[in-house]
C-alpha cells in the first residue's frame, strides 16, 4: 500500500521521538510515529532513568509533570568520595527553578507516559511493529519504506525526523557522517533490587582509583550500580551477574541484594553527526549526538533539542517559515549544546581512567578545596541540571536587527542564548506555557507601562516573526526587571530561549 499523508513522520518511539510528538501536538501539528519495537523498553532494561530540572521543566510545559511527579522518586544531591572521605557534596537546592531537585523513572515508564499521553492528544499515530528500512525525499516531500510484519509498504510526508537512537539507520541513508570520540575504557551499569535503609536521595560517587563507582537509587526498591571495567579485565565477565553480585558484597556488605535487574558493558565513548539536517529529514536525540551511557544526560538534551525543533518544524509545516535557515539554527545551536554536555562527560570519563593513587590524592585535594567555593558548587550543579546552557543565537534567522534598538549580550539575569529566568506568574504558572509558536516580548528594563507600550507597538512593526499581541509585562519590584534609565525588552522563543535583547533609545 502507497500513502501520502501531511504527518510528520517520527522514526523511533523512544523518549525523543515520543516528547517530540507531544510537543508538535502542542503547536497543533500532527506526527507518525513509526516503531519496530511492539511494546516500550522493557522495565527491567531500564536505560535512561534520570530526568533534570530542565527536562523537568519541559514536561511541565507539556502539561504532564504530575504524571511523572506520581511515579517518580527524587535526588536531591550527588555526593563525591574517595575510598575514606566525602570530598564534596553539590545540593540541588541553589537552583533558581520550581525543580531543585532531579527525578528518577525508569525508561519503561518514561515511554509509557509519553505514549499514553501522546495518543491522547488525538494529533499522534502510533505503529508499533513497523520498522522503517528504507528512506529517500525529493523538494517536496520525504518518503519512508516500513517493513511490518511480512509487507513492505511507502509512506510520503512533508517531513522526517530520525529519533532512531544511536544505531540511527536514518542518518546513515541521509549519508551524514559521525565522529565517534573513544576513551579507551569499558564501564558497567547493573541494575538490582535491594531492601535497605541507605540514603535514597543522593547519588553516590566513589572515585577510587583502583575502580571508580557510582550507586543511586531510581526506583522503589530499585538501585543503579555504575563502574569502571579495568585493563585486563574480560567486559564479558565483568558484566555478568556473578561479578556483580561479587562487587556489590565487597562495596555494600552490610545490605541484602534481592536481585539483579540487568547488566551491560559499553565503550565509553560519544558519537557527533556531522550535522543533523539534510534537506526534510532532521535528527534528533541519540541518532544526532549519542552520549556515553555511564554520564547519562543523553535523554536529556535530546529532548531539549526535541523543544528547539518543535517550534522550528510546526513554522514550516505551516509554511510561515524558510525551513532550510531554520533547520540550520536547530543544526547549529543543537550541536553546541551537545557538544557542551560531551566535553562534560568526557571530564567524568577521564577522571574514571585515574588509577594512579598520586593522580588520585591530588584530585581529592582539589574536590575537598572545590567544596570549600560555594560559587563553583552552584556553577556545577546549574550545568548538570542543564539549566544554564547558552547557545549560539547570533545570526539565527528569527534574531530582531531593527534601527531603533541596540542588541545586547545581557542584561541582569537576562542573558543572550540562555534559557529565560524561571518567571511565574500570579496564578503561578510560567508566562510561555502557552501552546503558541510566536515569540513574545518581555519588558526587563526602565518600568513605565505606558511608554513600555508604545516602544512594544514599534517593536512589532520590525518584526518578521509571529509575535504574541501582548508583550509580557513583569513587576515593576520584580527581581527579574532592572529597573534602569534604558527601556530594555527580551525577545524570548517558544522554547523559551532569548534569542534577542534590545535596548531602546
Ligand atoms: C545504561 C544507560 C544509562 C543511561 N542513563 C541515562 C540517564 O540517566 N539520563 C539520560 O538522560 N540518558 C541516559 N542514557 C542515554 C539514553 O538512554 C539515551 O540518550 C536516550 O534513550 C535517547 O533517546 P532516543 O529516543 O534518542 O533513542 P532511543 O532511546 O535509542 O530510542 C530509539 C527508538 O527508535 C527505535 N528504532 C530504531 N531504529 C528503528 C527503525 N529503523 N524503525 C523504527 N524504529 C526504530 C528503537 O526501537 C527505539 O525505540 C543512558 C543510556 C544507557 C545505555
Amino acid at each position: 500500500m502507497n500513502n501520502i499523508t501531511n504527518k510528520v513522520v517520527i522514526v523511533g518511539g523512544g523518549p525523543v521521538g515520543l516528547t517530540l510528538s507531544l510537543i508538535l501536538a502542542r503547536y497543533n501539528v500532527s506526527s507518525l510515529i513509526l516503531e519496530k519495537r511492539k511494546e516500550a523498553t522493557p522495565l527491567d532494561e531500564s536505560r535512561a532513568i534520570t530526568w533534570m530540572p530542565r527536562g523537568l521543566e519541559l514536561l511541565n510545559w507539556l502539561g504532564i509533570y504530575e504524571k511523572f511527579h506520581e511515579k517518580g522518586v527524587f535526588r536531591t544531591f550527588h555526593q563525591f568520595r574517595n575510598q575514606h572521605r566525602e570530598l564534596l557534596v553539590l545540593p540541588f537546592t541553589t537552583l533558581q527553578t520550581p525543580y531543585s531537585y532531579s527525578l528518577q523513572l525508569p525508561q519503561h515508564e518514561t515511554e509509557t507516559i509519553l505514549e499514553k499521553a501522546a495518543l491522547e492528544t488525538g494529533l499522534v499515530e502510533i505503529r508499533r511493529g513497523h520498522e522503517v528500512i528504507d528512506i529517500g525525499q525529493t523538494e517536496e516531500s520525504v518518503m519512508v519504506k516500513v517493513q511490518y510484519e511480512d509487507e513492505s509498504y511507502k509512506i510520503y510526508a512533508p517531513f522526517g525526523v530520525g529519533c532512531d537512537g544511536s544505531k540511527t539507520m536514518v542518518r546513515e541513508k541521509l549519508e551524514i557522517e559521525k565522529n565517534w570520540r573513544d576513551f579507551g575504557l569499558n564501564s558497567g551499569v547493573a541494575d538490582f533490587e535491594l531492601n535497605c535503609d541507605l540514603p535514597k536521595d543522593v547519588s553516590n560517587i566513589i572515585l577510587d582509583p583502583e575502580r571508580p563507582y557510582g550507586f543511586f537509587y531510581f526506583a522503589p526498591q530499585r538501585w543503579r550500580l555504575i563502574y569502571r571495567i579495568n585493563k585486563g579485565e574480560d567486559r564479558e565477565k565483568a558484566s555478568s551477574f556473578e561479578f556483580v553480585r561479587g562487587l556489590l558484597n565487597e562495596k555494600l556488605p552490610n545490605v541484602k541484594i534481592k536481585r539483579i535487574l540487568w547488566v551491560s558493558a559499553f565503550r565509553l565513548g560519544e558519537g557527533q553527526s556531522n550535522k543533523y539536517h539534510k534537506g526534510r529529514w532532521v535528527l534528533a536525540g541519540d541518532s544526532a549526538h549519542a552520549m556515553g551511557p555511564s554520564a547519562g544526560a543523553g535523554m536529556m538534551v535530546g529532548v531539549l533539542g526535541a523543544w528547539r525543533l518543535g517550534w522550528r518544524l510546526a513554522l514550516s509545516v505551516n509554511k510561515q517559515h524558510n525551513l532550510t535557515r531554520l533547520l540550520q539554527d536547530y543544526s547549529r545551536e543543537q550541536k553546541v549544546g551537545a557538544d557542551e554536555i560531551q566535553d562534560n562527560n568526557a571530564i567524568i570519563f577521564r577522571n574514571m581512567a585515574i588509577s594512579n593513587p598520586i593522580l588520585a590524592t591530588g584530585r581529592s585535594i582539589i574536590l575537598k578545596f572545590l567544596g570549600y567555593i560555594p560559587l563553583f558548587k552552584k556553577k556545577t550543579i546549574e550545568k548538570d541540571a542543564l539549566l544554564n546552557q547558552i547557545l549560539p543565537v547570533f545570526g539565527a534567522v528569527d534574531q530582531y536587527v531593527s534601527k531603533s534598538a541596540s542588541n545586547l549580550k545581557s542584561y541582569g539575569k537576562w542573558i543572550l542564548g540562555k534559557r529565560m529566568p524561571y518567571i511565574s506568574n500570579e496564578e503561578g504558572s510560567h508566562p510561555l506555557e502557552q501552546n503558541t509558536t510566536k515569540h513574545m516580548f518581555i519588558s526587563i528594563g526602565k518600568y513605565h507601562p505606558k511608554r513600555e507600550q508604545k516602544y512594544f507597538k514599534s517593536l512589532c512593526q520590525d518584526s518578521e516573526y509571529p509575535i504574541c499581541k501582548e508583550f509580557l509585562h513583569i513587576g515593576a519590584d520584580s527581581k527579574y526587571r532592572k529597573d534602569g534609565r534604558d527601556f530594555v525588552f527580551a525577545l524570548v522563543r517558544p522554547d523559551q530561549h532569548i534569542v534577542s535583547i534590545l535596548k531602546l533609545s
